[in-house]
């Protein structure tokens, strides 16, 4: 307790004034603090006395604030407290000289900071508890910033986190004085004023619960019927800015520029958003995922897959380089369909005016998720596979804490693999979507032909192995490696798609023997 004057000073120039300090047996130095000007003892503060906070010469853990009795000013001055108590110790770290490269401090700091976001969501449980339903939707908002615990890259991001929280505590102070004056505000804002038909009915919560091809024999329009299911079930409506109907306009409008391509079309779309939002509610329900994600992912993922091969020409990266195409030229030869797609995305958005990543929440702003997008369908380039999938099996490995884990890297890898997931899917599906696939890859092999090209043998329609042989080593070496490090996180929601990826690799090795057998049959006849 030598230097209790030096922890007491900051906190007066931040107008906070410490009641107290005390030690406790292996916890380290503690102090407490109110504002200033506060009477700490008799009347409705008195419980703030019990707020412990970690001293700045320990910085030990944060001490817990007792009392449930809090009021709503007491409430607003404790969380004016908590964003003082973080600023401060942002300064104290940078000024030291021991914060440069020292992880240990850093973590330490992480630490304390955590504490005070855990105060907060306290705070705004006492407040909040007893009230309408916005209780649990303020909890629920709370966990976008702190439910993920990730580590802080910098202290001014820690600050950033304690401000942002303690604007959300306002924020939703100030929806649940609305909603005592006005009860019918709740049923407004839950009740869907739109409907899209035929999307409400879809069955996206299980596995086999959508066939889109049967989808699109029905409808014509897979992606639409599909991105609005979501949208709905999940109620983005109330998240997003942009009004229901030009959410609508703008996902018809990226549903007709995907082209009538034999795999890169609507179809294809409509698989990697419905099977992204299989791995993503799924993943949400799992123990150690729990307020991992909010719906603020949700719409990033959504996103992301719908858009994530718009306007495919139906041939890759590499006809487009080694053609010296346009796209190419303009792309520098790097990631030519990736950036395009992205591009395209985001210029129809600009286009139709609607605002798609702008959202109700104080924070994460709508650039963030923009670029989380982009980082998402830049992942997709098969040109980055093995790097994407060694780095998320180490993530995963690594992190026995699953909320540590790093979630762009989880998204840009779930993603990935929904994108080449259709082995996952059931034979049938996934018989049609690899005969479509290599008609596409055979049509790009013509065309190099025609061009004085010599295609890879998978794009050569007369050198390729037959489609059992080159399924069995896209299943064996590219799928099922990928899915490895996703199914061990998924528990049981993995069954499904596992026992059709067996089923799937049975039927293709049963075909290879065949081929097998028939050739050797007629070597030995001839
Ligand atoms: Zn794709």
């Amino acid at each position: 307790m030598g230097n209790a004057h030096s922890i007491c000073s900051p906190f007066a120039e931040e107008g906070l004034a410490v009641i107290g300090q005390h030690e406790v047996a292996g916890a380290g130095d503690f102090i407490d603090i109110v504002p200033k000007g506060l009477s700490p003892t008799g009347g409705r503060l008195a419980p703030v006395r019990s707020a412990t906070f970690g001293s700045l010469s320990s910085l030990g853990p944060v001490g817990h604030v007792a009392s449930s009795d809090l009021d709503s000013q007491g409430l607003g001055q404790m969380c004016d407290a908590f964003e003082l108590m973080a600023k401060r110790i942002a300064v104290r770290y940078r000024q030291s000289a021991q914060l440069q490269g020292s992880e240990a401090e850093l973590q330490i700091a992480d630490g304390v900071l955590g504490g005070v976001a855990h105060q907060l969501r306290r705070l705004q449980h006492f407040k909040l508890r007893s009230n309408t339903w916005q209780g649990g939707e303020a909890a629920r908002w709370l966990n976008i910033f702190t439910g993920n615990r990730k580590r802080f890259k910098n202290l001014a991001e820690i600050v950033r986190k304690v401000q942002v929280e303690n604007r959300i505590v306002k924020h939703w102070q100030g929806h649940a004085l609305l909603g005592d004056k006005d009860p019918g505000s709740c049923q407004s804002l839950c009740s869907s004023p739109w409907e899209v038909p035929g999307s409400g009915k879809l069955d996206i919560d299980s596995w086999d619960g959508v066939d889109v091809f049967q989808l699109d024999k029905e409808c014509q329009q897979p992606l639409a019927q599909v991105f609005m299911a979501i949208w709905q079930t999940r109620k983005l409506g109330q998240l997003c800015k942009a009004k229901p109907h030009k959410v609508l306009d703008y996902i018809t409008a990226v549903e007709s520029s995907y082209k009538q391509n034999p795999y890169h079309n609507r179809l294809h779309a409509a698989e990697v958003t419905l099977s992204s939002y299989y791995f993503w509610s799924s993943l949400s329900e799992q123990p150690g995922f729990q307020d991992y994600f909010t719906e603020v992912d949700l719409l990033v993922w959504l996103v992301s897959t719908a858009v994530h091969d718009i306007g495919h020409p139906a041939v890759n990266n590499d006809f487009l380089v080694k053609t010296k195409s346009s796209l190419a030229l303009r792309y520098h030869d790097r990631a030519v369909l990736e950036n395009f797609h992205i591009a395209t995305a985001f210029e129809l958005m600009k286009e139709k005016g609607v605002a798609l990543l702008d959202h109700n929440m104080p924070s994460p702003p709508s650039s963030s998720l923009r670029n989380r997008v982009v980082e998402i369908i830049l992942a997709t380039d098969m040109a980055v596979h093995k790097s994407l999938v060694e780095d998320f099996a180490k993530e995963v490995q690594r992190n026995k804490n699953r909320q540590d884990i790093d979630k762009l890297l989880l998204e840009k890898t779930f993603v990935h693999m929904a994108d080449i997931g259709h082995p996952l899917r059931p034979v049938v599906q996934h018989q049609e979507w690899a005969t479509r696939v290599t008609q596409e890859f055979f049509a790009q092999g013509d065309r190099e032909k025609d061009l004085g090209f010599t295609p890879i043998p998978l794009f050569d329609r007369e050198k390729a192995t037959s489609m059992a042989k080159s399924q069995i080593g896209f299943l064996n070496f590219v799928v099922a490696p990928t899915w490895a490090a996703i199914a061990t996180l998924l528990g049981t929601a993995a069954l499904a798609p596992q026992i059709c990826l067996q089923d799937n690799l049975r039927v293709w090795k049963a075909m290879a023997e065949e081929e097998d057998a028939v050739a050797k049959a007629s070597a030995g006849g001839s």
